[in-house]
């Protein structure tokens, strides 16, 4: 029954969803029993993650456009996001208990972005503590009624029980998880995509749950507070010295290295140099939205984010 519908029922979706929405959103929800937009896999031994839709968010994705992973450390759970939303935080919930019987003893809140915090009382509720950068408490503490309330437009009666929490615990540098089998560091390496990106390292692993930080697959937005000169020195002082082989980014499948420095801290070099040349042109804001991205033309969100990007690149470079 429930097949037969999806099948009647898919094509006739894409077509209008072809039309009014662009990115990924031709490939709905792959997990629709649950409130995920993906279900959670094993990316190595002990470290799982649910990796969202590589577009922007939706009622249908449940806002669910970010990877919300976890690990289970043989003394505990650590999850790595609440989500977007209440009822994303219980499913990854359900799901974790679906795998292991060890109890979930810290959440990490990669920023302070809505997908990252919003599920936050979900765990705060059972108790469970919450841990961010000073950076991103502040940020969320700043502006978190205006988040959830973007929230609360898209995820309609979804948004149920979301109420604003913010982490129970913070860190300025690094954090180290005092339970577990292995040694997970949770570190600030410096400036990058949003005030307060933090990433999970497991150096026995040699694999980073990098946060925003690192993207591929979409394209990266860059908002009226992001440094792109100072992300691209996190990225070759910091990021790169973690000499990471697994890479869960913020948004994209897991992979490596190369393919995260390709989509981030290239593209980023990309753009600046286009934004540089035009400079150079005596070329204003108004051409420089249009400046050349087609090398990243078949990136998901391409259609929302070049020209932004473009024009914020070039209100940063303006003066530098
Ligand atoms: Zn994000």
């Amino acid at each position: 029954m429930y097949l037969k519908l999806k099948f009647l029922t898919v094509p006739l979706l894409l077509i209008i969803e072809a039309n009014i929405l662009s990115a990924n959103e031709n490939i709905l929800d792959q997990y629709p029993s649950s409130d995920l937009y993906s279900s959670p896999y094993e990316i190595i031994p002990d470290v799982f993650s649910a990796i969202g839709a590589t577009a922007p968010p939706t009622y249908q994705n449940t806002g669910h456009n970010n990877n919300l992973s976890f690990i289970i450390t043989g003394d505990g759970v650590v999850v790595i996001n609440s989500g977007a939303a209440y009822v994303l935080a219980k499913a990854m919930h359900e799901e974790i208990k679906k795998i292991t019987d060890q109890p979930v003893k810290l959440i990490i809140n990669e920023n302070g972005q809505g997908h990252a915090m919003l599920g936050n009382n979900y765990w705060a509720e059972l108790g469970v503590p919450i841990l961010a950068h000073v950076d991103a408490a502040q940020e969320f503490e700043e502006r978190g009624y205006n988040i959830l309330e973007r929230m609360k437009n898209y995820n309609l009666e979804k948004s149920k029980g979301t109420i604003l929490h913010g982490p129970t615990k913070t860190f300025v540098d690094k954090y180290t998880v005092p339970f577990g089998d292995f040694p997970i560091e949770v570190l600030y390496l410096g400036p990058a995509h949003s005030a307060g990106d933090i990433s999970v390292w497991l150096p026995e692993q040699k694999l980073v749950i990098a946060g925003d930080i690192a993207f591929h697959e979409r394209m990266l937005p860059i908002f009226a507070e992001t440094n792109t000169s100072e992300w691209i020195e996190t990225w070759n002082d910091k990021f790169e010295k973690l000499n990471a082989v697994f890479v869960i980014p913020g948004h994209g499948h897991p992979t490596n290295m190369h393919q995260v420095r390709r989509y981030t801290h290239d593209y980023l070099i990309y753009l600046r140099n286009k934004i540089s040349e035009h400079l150079d042109n005596g070329g204003d804001l108004n051409d420089a939205y249009y400046i050349d991205q087609s090398p990243y033309k078949r990136l998901d969100t391409f259609d929302e984010l070049a020209t932004k990007n473009a024009g914020r690149v070039f209100q940063e470079m303006e003066f530098e």
